[in-house]
């Protein structure tokens, strides 16, 4: 059995979000386009024969106790199959946090699959997704990656083909988010323009760039742009700066720019920086 494994925790972005109502447990029921990008985090993993879980990470603002999802992903496992040692994660973050990248739900999901190899579980994918959606709606995708339809809250996925292979630019301007605030402030019903996850299905089925960039949608964004207007004024940024197709990401805040030519790269990204701090240029998952 292994003594450390590595895993790598990729941040997602939506190709597409619609909400179609709030249910009766308080969730919302999603319908949303979800795929993943080349910039991930990176989990360390060590078995420590004590019977005790130890976080840490270089990044000084995330939680290192049981509110870290990592530290939960471990303790859920260790529960459940009865695992007696104990665990060493190192979180080496690179996703920006609390930015609608997913980077929390990715470390639990990277954690998941790393301690089922480090303690050699032979959990199957299946059960992996079912300990996933305890831990949070984004988690099962995360686990599994790809692109998928998610439907439900988020755990139920449809897996489709990958879309094409393009650059992906995020910027992330320095405000916070809540995705509790901002589902909390969305009035499902008064939402006016539904994006379609069908037609964006069939435009990544086509490998049409052009298609996917036409039918990008969020309807959180109803919500966030109004509510923080450096969001707008970034979406807007990146059009003029040349980026063939722009979209929020989650609730919030980073804004992505789909760009099909590496010549742009260069001019979106010196272009941003000029005014927002955290942007990342960075290769679609394909
Ligand atoms: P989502 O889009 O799924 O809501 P997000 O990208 O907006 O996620 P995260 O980066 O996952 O947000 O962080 C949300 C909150 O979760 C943060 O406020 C942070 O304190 C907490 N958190 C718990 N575990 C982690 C982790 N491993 N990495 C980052 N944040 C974490």
């Amino acid at each position: 059995m292994p003594v450390k494994v590595y895993e790598k925790a990729p941040a997602k972005i939506n190709l597409m979000l619609d909400v179609l109502r709030k249910r009766e447990d308080g969730y919302h029921e999603v319908e949303m386009v979800m795929t993943m990008v080349d910039l991930a985090d990176r989990l360390e993993m060590e078995e420590l024969p004590r019977d005790t879980i130890i976080i840490s990470s270089q990044a000084g603002y995330i939680p290192l106790d049981e509110k870290n999802l990592a530290f939960q992903a471990a303790k859920l496992i260790k529960e459940r199959y009865q695992v007696k040692q104990g665990v060493y994660i190192h979180l080496d973050k690179k996703i920006p946090v609390a930015a609608g990248l997913a980077g929390g739900s990715s470390d639990a999901a990277a954690a998941l699959r790393g301690l089922n190899r480090l303690w050699g579980l032979n959990i199957p994918e299946s059960e992996l997704l079912t300990l996933g959606a305890e831990l949070g709606s984004d988690v099962p995708f995360c686990v599994t990656g790809g692109t998928a339809i998610a439907t439900g809250r988020g755990e139920k996925l449809e897996h489709i083909i990958n879309p094409p292979q393009c650059w992906v630019v995020l910027a992330k301007p320095p405000i916070n988010v809540s995705t509790a605030d901002v589902y909390g402030r969305l009035r499902a019903n008064e939402i006016k323009a539904h994006p379609s996850a069908s037609a964006m299905k069939e435009a990544i089925e086509a490998q049409s760039f052009t298609d996917i960039c036409d039918r990008l949608g969020n309807v959180l964004e109803d919500v966030t742009l109004p509510l923080h207007p450096e969001v707008q004024q970034l979406k807007e940024a990146m059009i003029r700066l040349g980026a063939d197709g722009v979209l929020m990401s989650g609730s919030g805040p980073t804004v992505f720019g789909l760009v099909s030519k590496e010549s742009k790269i260069a001019r979106i990204y010196n272009g941003l920086r000029g005014f927002c701090k955290e942007v990342y240029a960075v290769r679609m998952l394909t």
